[in-house]
């Protein structure tokens, strides 16, 4: 069985969750996932794909900063390896938060909205059509980002309210919502496989 090196920015936030949905989706594809939490430096460069959960991007971006893996993740991008960057993971990755408190690594060219769901209803869940998936994700917004304004070379892989909720932007997935809280992988099949494989239980 080949090995999937596969990191989970550990600094903050959920990590157990995400480690499991990239097992379950490495394991469709008859690859093994070798999960690496990350809270410092040194261990990103040997890294095939990175995971950049939620929790709060203020935290995450200085944490990331103080201990130098801001520069390891961009090396990461650079080198076209994937990323999925979820919820305040997708606030990091991006262009521009609009918050000075959050330090954005602009590894996925969209700017954000903090909170801006969460104005309206902290949390809700919703069936979302996702390019290249057959039947709607069960998607999970918990005091989500809205994505506002992205390049001519961001993909949209799904609105929600005419907003993106799911973005691609070359090597990088940025979603919303949270899409390791349900048994669906098929968002981390998306973001690190080139064929999907995971299928949805009936
Ligand atoms: N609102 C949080 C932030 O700005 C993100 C929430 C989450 O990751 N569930 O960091």
């Amino acid at each position: 069985m080949d090995t999937l090196r596969a990191g989970v920015i550990a600094v903050q936030g959920d990590v157990t969750e995400h480690a499991d949905a990239i097992e379950r989706a490495a394991d469709a594809h008859g690859v093994d996932a070798d999960i690496v939490e990350i809270r410092s430096a040194g261990l990103v460069p040997d890294c095939d794909v990175l995971l950049m959960p939620g929790g709060e991007s203020t935290t995450i971006s200085r944490l990331l900063e103080r201990e130098g893996i801001d520069g390891e993740i961009q090396a990461h991008v650079a080198a076209e390896k994937p990323v999925l960057a979820t919820c305040a993971g997708l606030i990091v990755a991006s262009q521009d938060a609009k918050d000075d408190r959050v330090q954005t690594l602009d590894i996925l060219d969209v700017t954000v909205d903090r909170n801006a769901f969460g104005r309206q209803v902290d949390s809700f869940e919703a069936p979302l059509d996702v390019a290249g998936l057959d039947s709607p994700f069960p998607a999970v917004f918990i005091r989500a980002p809205l994505i506002d304004e992205g390049d001519d070379d961001v993909e949209v892989l799904a609105e929600w309210d005419g907003n993106p909720v799911a973005v691609r932007d070359g090597p990088v997935v940025g979603t919303s919502f949270h899409p390791e809280l349900t048994a669906d992988s098929r968002i981390h099949d998306l973001a690190f496989f080139d064929e999907l494989e995971v299928e949805v239980e009936a």
